[in-house]
């Protein structure tokens, strides 16, 4: 596995990580895990990067009664409350050294992509967030507890280290599932076909940046097996879709009382 010094990036109990920096670290992992995904679009499994690459156990679990935790990493293992099911109650499992946990509604096939996005998160923990390297939100037991998002939405104030961390790693997870280089390339050949001459679609055309915003993440994300949420936001975040807002028109007057928009 590469071997990064994450300490540089430490400020306080907390890393400080720009988005460039969170794709550096992706790729030189891609280079070591597999190399073959910086060169053609191939669909990586969550499961040979947590069990076979990172060496963690893997486990599915009841994680909440109500679907709101996905994933977890316990660092230490040894006991871990999950939902029982059946008997809407409690139990206590036993968890052997560095373990991942996914959460069984991620196990339908429907939720293929999340589970994929999900897994993916928690590696990005994994290699980020050891607890020698960042102390500030883990309990006794060295453990995170995750709510993955794949739209980034919930991520518009970040402030505690618990924030910076989650963001952290589902940025990671983006920059794994999907490379820059490669979904770029796919989406630019895609939009060729269909027609589109330019490298990216704004919201101002508006017939082909909606079978654009229809056709795209549809096909990344059979490509890539992601949903096509992640696919979408990817996407946009690589300005290949962009999404442009309607100024509000302002007037002003200038010395001499003329209005002017500005
Ligand atoms: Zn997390």
């Amino acid at each position: 596995m590469v071997d990064f010094d994450l300490q540089r990036y430490r400020k306080g109990s907390r890393l400080m990580l720009s988005k460039r920096d969170i794709e550096t670290i992706a790729d030189a992992v891609l280079q070591d895990f597999k190399p073959q995904a910086l060169k053609d679009p191939i669909a990586l499994s969550a499961d040979e990067f947590l069990e076979q690459y990172l060496g963690c156990h893997l486990r599915y679990e009841n994680l909440s009664n109500n679907g709101s935790i996905l994933g977890m990493v316990v660092y230490n293992g040894g006991k871990l409350i999950v939902y029982d099911k059946d008997n809407d109650n409690i139990e206590e499992i036993f968890l052997r050294g560095k373990t991942v946990l996914i959460d069984n509604l991620l196990l339908a096939e429907e939720q293929r992509g999340r589970y994929e996005f999900t897994g993916f998160h928690e590696g990005g923990h994994c290699i980020l967030h050891q607890p020698e390297t960042v102390s500030g939100f883990f309990d006794h037991r060295k453990t995170i507890v995750c709510r993955t998002s794949e739209t980034f939405a919930r991520f518009k104030n970040l402030t505690t280290d618990e924030d910076w961390a989650e963001w952290q790693a589902d940025y990671f997870s983006a920059c794994m599932k999907l490379p820059r280089r490669i979904v770029r390339m796919v989406a630019i050949d895609a939009m060729r076909g269909i027609g589109v001459k330019k490298d990216c679609v704004t919201s101002y055309e508006r017939d082909v940046y909606r079978e654009c915003c229809e056709y795209l993440p549809r096909l990344i994300a059979s490509i890539f097996t992601t949903s096509r949420t992640a696919a979408k936001y990817r996407l946009m975040e690589l300005k290949i879709l962009k999404e442009k807002r309607v100024q509000p028109i302002v007037f002003q007057k200038n010395s001499e009382g003329v209005e002017y928009v500005c």
